[in-house]
């Protein structure tokens, strides 16, 4: 079927007990067992019919085979992250999720993995990279918050020819499913903080994995539930009814930032609009072959420098001043004082005069007239 009936019917059947056409939210941590171990459910740490549901949901929109659930895009990120040993390394984007680079550096470098940054964009420049003891290439496209662009598919190609095949992950959350499908571009692992656009509606913080491979699914199952990071039943029924109008709320979030990107570019007071659906951005065509639209995350350096960024963050009235992003609303912020604050000081410091937005769903002529108010 179709990924927007997917998005509303995949892993919901109507609920056996009553017929409900929603997924209840099962609100209990323990089940009835006929005899001893005869019985679907034991423990909801383990399972719960609720994120049964969700973990089937994104596996049919990601096209994969297995889906797991977390209580947060960090816990998803730290589930796979747990495939490693002592020795191994990881070469990652050179633009990742401030939370992202803290995880690698501050906790997985002291359990002795290695991790270095590349520009994923070049291809030569990632094989270049590659160790002897690479197990993992972990890749963001589009970056958070640059927008760069990686060639999913042209990695995939490089990891091929490796000797010992490192296993590519890609954090699908800045795409979602809808606009980007990893799998199918030869990605081994897609993850996502469903906190963003699989939500959709800044009310739940949420992380997903999804994958094909059974054997790495029985490792990632089993750490789910030995480590214990999973989500309530309530938050897997916010992130299910998210999805549900995924698709009808990515073609506005793209239409949306077209027109605002293509706006600010012609603003005198900006400097620069990094935004993939632009014909100028280096990564374009790429953009262009792999997702089927550009999204809603515009970043833009205003003229100015770092205190005009922060003058125009706080003046908008209708784009609230907030981290996080994905929602229905719009959202303004400045990275570096912001989301990013974890990758100060690092290579990956972003430039304090670049402004992060999460175009929203409102009409675009409001969001260009607030954009327009606090730019002036
Ligand atoms: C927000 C985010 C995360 C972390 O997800 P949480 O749900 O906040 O834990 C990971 N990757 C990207 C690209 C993100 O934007």
């Amino acid at each position: 079927m179709h990924f927007e009936t997917l998005a509303i019917h995949a892993g919901q059947a109507p609920d056996p007990a009553y017929g409900a056409v929603m997924v209840p939210i099962y609100q209990t941590s323990t089940y009835v067992q006929k005899k001893i171990g005869e019985t679907e459910y034991d423990y909801a740490r383990t399972a719960n019919p609720t994120r049964t549901a969700l973990q089937a949901c994104i596996a049919a929109l990601e096209g994969g085979k297995h889906g797991l659930a977390f209580a947060s895009g960090m816990a998803a990120i730290d589930c796979v992250l747990r495939l490693l040993r002592p020795g191994d390394h990881v070469l990652a984007s050179n633009d990742v999720y401030g939370g992202t680079y803290r995880i690698f550096e501050r906790v997985y470098r002291d359990y002795g993995i290695a991790f270095s940054f590349v520009e994923m964009g070049d291809l030569d420049a990632v094989r270049a990279a590659l160790r002897s003891t690479t197990r993992m290439v972990w890749v963001e496209t589009p970056t958070n918050p640059l927008l760069k662009i990686a060639d999913i598919a042209g990695i995939a190609g490089v990891l091929a020819q490796a000797p010992a095949r490192p296993l590519l992950v890609v954090d699908n959350t800045f795409a979602s499913p809808y606009l980007q499908r990893p799998l199918a571009l030869g990605a081994d692992i897609v993850v996502h903080s469903a906190t963003k656009y699989l939500g959709g509606h800044s009310d739940v913080v949420s992380g997903l994995v999804v994958l094909n491979d059974d054997a790495l699914h029985d490792r990632l199952k089993f750490l789910q539930n030995a480590v214990g990071a999973v989500p309530g039943p309530l938050d897997c029924f916010l992130v299910l009814r998210g999805i549900k109008t995924l698709p009808l709320r990515m073609e506005r979030h793209s239409a949306n930032a077209m027109r605002i990107a293509a706006w600010l570019t012609a603003h005198p007071r900006v400097a620069q609009v990094l935004y993939p659906g632009l014909p100028s951005h280096p990564g374009h065509a790429i953009a262009a072959k792999q997702m089927s639209g550009f999204g809603g995350m515009i970043s833009f350096v205003v003229k100015g420098g770092p205190a005009e960024a922060r003058r125009v963050a706080e003046a908008t009235r209708l784009f609230a001043l907030a981290e996080s992003l994905g929602g229905v609303e719009s959202l303004i912020e400045v990275p570096a004082a912001m989301t990013h604050t974890s990758v100060a000081n690092s290579p990956l410091a972003v430039d304090p005069a670049l402004i992060r937005l999460s175009v929203g769903i409102e009409h675009a002529d409001d969001l260009i007239a607030d954009l327009a108010q606090a730019l002036a």
